[in-house]
């Protein structure tokens, strides 16, 4: 779960980090009375989107020589114009895609003077199951840019869970970023500040990008992106709180409210399948025949009728979806009741793609003569080859 860069600053700011004061507008009419409560001489005016790179991106439909969506302004009325602009337009930047995002929330910021722009970020190393630091001097740019273009300006190392986090390890970082005098103190003390909130907040990843040192000579985080594990959000209430669902994909969320798992592909072949590793097997073979799959779903071992229903919905909803495949292996789950959901489901949404249904294992006979029985237009398969290659064949011809 991602949360906005005005809500992640906060946090670092209850957590004793140094960021800017700020206010968040929702309304066009706040503008000028958030704007007035910051001193200036520089308002910052940024749209609250879940990506990055607003900087470098664009609005849809610009005006004539428009910015993007990050603006340094010299006047509390030049910051309520700059976010009274933004606000319900769709900006769209490298980390958006094509279709862009609508800014619903404009954060107005008092505007810092920037000497260095740094890079520092902390994420989960799978390879290791640590956490790791990456730090960088070149802070502000994509990073990605950055390690594949000059990797040796990238530092990297993660935290033995043992021994925990040290001094020495703010120290290091504070190094390679060539800090000095006072700087390095604060940067020690940030480093331990960003890993305890880290652990405590159940986070994946914390990217601080840029990283400034101010005209004045001190560390300041100028932008911030947090990523939290969805897994631990029962145990971060006031985290879950921040959830911004017009942020989501509405079909994953749909998906969610109903406990399915679900991720949208950019596929054509809609998939429900029971259980992960069928789900990543039927996205692979639908691969293997010449298609892509438009979506992971793993409706999960206990699947009741409606579930079936809902997940058969959140599918066909996707434009994108030529034809579905539903792979289903009973075990736990009874083929009947996966039968009688997608029957049940066809009638209410109706059946605008050809329906392949692959089912096998507690109850597969009572599955197919439910299937058999409904009149509907659906592909009987025998296995997953068999299914995926009617599946392909229907879509494509
Ligand atoms: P992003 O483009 O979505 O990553 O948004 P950022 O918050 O990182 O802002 C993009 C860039 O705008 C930064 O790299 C800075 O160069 C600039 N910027 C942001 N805030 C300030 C500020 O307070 N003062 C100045 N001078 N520049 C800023
Ligand atoms: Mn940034």
């Amino acid at each position: 779960m991602n949360i906005h860069e005005y809500q992640a600053k906060r946090l670092l700011r209850d957590y004793g980090a140094p960021v800017s004061d700020g206010r968040i507008v929702l309304k066009s009419d706040e503008a000028k009375t958030m704007a007035g409560e910051l001193d200036g001489p520089l308002w910052v005016v940024k749209a609250q989107i879940h990506a990055g790179g607003r900087g470098k991106g664009h609005f849809k439909e610009p005006e004539a020589g428009e910015k993007g969506g990050v603006r340094l302004t010299r006047s509390v009325t030049e910051a309520a114009a700059e976010a009274e602009k933004m606000l319900g337009r769709t900006l769209i930047t490298h980390q958006t895609g094509p279709a862009g995002k609508q800014v619903n929330r404009v954060y107005i910021e008092d505007g810092s003077g920037i000497e260095t722009e740094l890079y520092l970020a902390l994420l989960v190393d799978r390879q290791t199951s640590r956490i790791a630091f990456v730090c960088s001097t070149e802070g502000g740019m994509d990073i990605e840019e950055v390690a594949a273009s000059t990797p040796e300006r990238i530092l990297s190392f993660s935290i033995d869970p043992a021994s925990g986090l040290s001094d020495f390890h703010g120290r290091r970082v504070a190094f390679a970023l060539g800090l000095k005098g006072a700087q390095i103190k604060q940067c020690v003390k940030l480093i331990r500040t960003l890993y305890a909130m880290f652990l405590e907040r159940d986070m994946e990843m914390l990217e601080i990008n840029p990283l400034i040192v101010t005209d004045k000579g001190d560390l300041k985080c100028l932008d911030a992106k947090m990523g939290f594990d969805s897994n631990a959000m029962y145990r971060q209430p006031d985290i879950l709180a921040l959830r911004d669902e017009t942020e989501e994909d509405p079909k994953e969320l749909a998906a969610s409210k109903h406990d399915l798992n679900y991720i949208a592909l950019d596929g054509e072949i809609g998939c429900m399948v029971n259980g992960a590793g069928l789900a990543m097997a039927t996205m692979d073979i639908i691969k293997l025949y010449g298609s892509e799959p438009a979506n992971f779903l793993d409706v999960g071992g206990g699947a009741t009728k409606e579930k079936v229903t809902e997940a058969f919905k959140i599918i066909t909803s996707d434009p994108q979806v030529k034809g579905i495949l539903v792979n289903i292996f009973g075990g736990i789950m009874r083929c009947d009741v996966i039968a009688e959901g997608v029957v049940a489901a066809v009638k209410e949404v109706g059946l605008k793609v050809p329906l392949v249904v692959r089912l096998e294992g507690t109850n597969v006979e009572k599955g197919k003569e439910i299937i058999n029985n409904s009149g509907l237009d659906v592909i009987a398969a025998d296995d997953l080859g068999d299914a995926a290659a009617k599946i392909v064949k229907a879509v494509k011809g």
